[in-house]
């Protein structure tokens, strides 16, 4: 029986394949052509699907246009980066206002002083900031920081924790990770975190986490495991890294702001840089002043890039005009009350529904998950027949199961959005497709 079932969703998976490549002739020779050039044809591993991803012609709103000429509801939000949308007036202005006035100048403009202002003013564990060129480089300056600081080596880190392409923990990762010293914990286990502190003349450095996993599965930190490293750091004099990379969107300060925990590190990307290339790492005046020969600062912090002119005008630009408490408190409250669709949808479905404001993580698998490790239990065919189903009905999030709603997405997108959700998996279910048993 069980092989039948098997047998049945390798078959259905096959299909839906097909089904879409048939569709998509213009997408499928380009994503041919650029396999000769890019390796898998792309330049960025999580857009890579089967049979091939669809090539983006347009994109405006919360809708992108494919060469084929299919358009879809644009669910994924660039994994978080795209939380303005693809065309927000206010950026446009701001990189048309650039465009004006040149870029590439090699010399201090005003955008990065502003934009600076802007997150310190909103980001609790943010005296002094520093700006690179992605969250990846954000998290390595933040480590090497902490190290410095600290005078210790040492970096724990939560297994299945994505901080970048070179500080990724999951299954995979380690061929590319940083040769740091890392150590390892489980995420939402006190104890596992604990046993790091137990020799006091080996503590860590710091500890690297997000308050809520995205890549790692979109799995919420308890308020006890939060507030549980917290005490440990500020008990041993490690400093505690928060990767707000996917989770400042939680509130103008962030996921720390909505939960009152402050870290002694923070790491910003995504759309803070208004949908630019961005990354930000930020901290206490005094850990911060490493970088101020004034105040004794040995550290000095390259980038070519790390001020050019468009990010900054673009992301002061999101933070003043955009980004303001109400339309971040709407998203949140917009995310939370379409899980709860979602959820009674599901019903008593093997499908889990986790998540935290506006991102949502939908796995093939029955609850709970509470940690990556949890999610070894997902069924991949049955992941990846729910986002063909979805691409069918015109709707587009990760196939590893992330919404990350944006500002553009209206009521009436959700309200389609969770039709056909239904259908799709309705459709699964009379097919005897989803497997209520491993
Ligand atoms: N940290 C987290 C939590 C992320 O999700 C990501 C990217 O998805 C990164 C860091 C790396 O950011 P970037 O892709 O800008 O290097």
């Amino acid at each position: 029986m069980a092989a039948e079932v098997v047998s049945a969703l390798d078959v259905a998976v096959q299909d839906a394949r097909a089904t879409y490549a048939a569709a998509r002739p213009v997408s499928a020779a380009q994503a041919a052509a650029a396999a000769k050039v890019l390796p898998a044809g792309s330049t960025r591993s999580v857009l890579d699907f089967e049979p091939f991803p669809f090539r983006v012609a347009a994109a405006s709103g919360a809708r992108l246009h494919d060469v084929d000429g299919f358009t879809y509801v644009d669910l994924l939000g660039d994994y978080t980066a795209g939380l303005l949308g693809h065309d927000p007036p206010e950026v446009a202005a701001a990189v048309e206002e650039t465009l004006a006035r040149g870029w590439a100048v090699g010399a201090i403009g005003d955008g990065e002083h502003r934009l600076a202002e802007l997150l310190c003013e909103r980001f609790p564990s943010v005296d002094q900031i520093r700006f690179t060129n992605s969250g990846t480089e954000a998290n390595l300056m933040a480590i090497q920081l902490a190290r410095f600081v600290t005078g210790r080596r040492r970096v724990l880190v939560c297994q299945g924790g994505y901080h970048g392409g070179l500080l990724y923990f999951g299954s995979g990762g380690s061929a590319l990770q940083m040769p740091f010293d890392f150590a390892m914990a489980t995420y939402n286990d006190l104890a596992s975190v604990a046993a790091h502190f137990a020799d006091p003349d080996d503590l860590p450095a710091c500890v690297l986490l997000e308050p809520m996993m995205g890549a790692g599965g979109v799995i919420r930190a308890t308020e006890e495991f939060l507030t549980g490293v917290r005490r440990l750091c500020t008990e041993h004099g490690t400093r505690l890294i928060f990767d707000e990379v996917m989770t400042s969107r939680m509130s103008t300060g962030g996921a720390q702001l909505r939960l009152g925990v402050t870290p002694d590190l923070t790491t910003l990307g995504k759309y803070l840089g208004g949908g630019l290339t961005f990354g930000a790492f930020g901290g206490s005046a005094d850990d911060m002043g490493a970088f101020d020969p004034a105040r004794g600062g040995a550290l000095t912090h390259g980038g070519t890039f790390n001020n050019n002119a468009f990010t900054m005008r673009a992301g002061a630009a999101a933070v003043e005009h955009v980004l303001t408490a109400e339309a971040l408190d709407a998203l949140f409250a917009r995310g939370e009350a379409l899980r709860a669709r979602l959820v009674a949808v599901i019903g008593d479905r093997p499908l889990t529904v986790t998540g935290w404001g506006s991102m949502v993580g939908v796995h093939a698998m029955a609850p709970p998950v509470r940690r990556p490790e949890d999610l070894v239990a997902a069924d991949p065919a049955v992941a990846e027949l729910v986002f063909h189903g979805l691409l069918a009905e015109g709707f587009y999030m990760a196939k590893r199961g992330l919404i990350a709603l944006s500002l553009a997405l209206d009521d009436d997108d959700l309200d389609a959005f969770v039709t056909a959700f239904t259908r799709v998996i309705d459709d699964l279910t009379h097919r005897s497709l989803l497997p209520s048993e491993p």
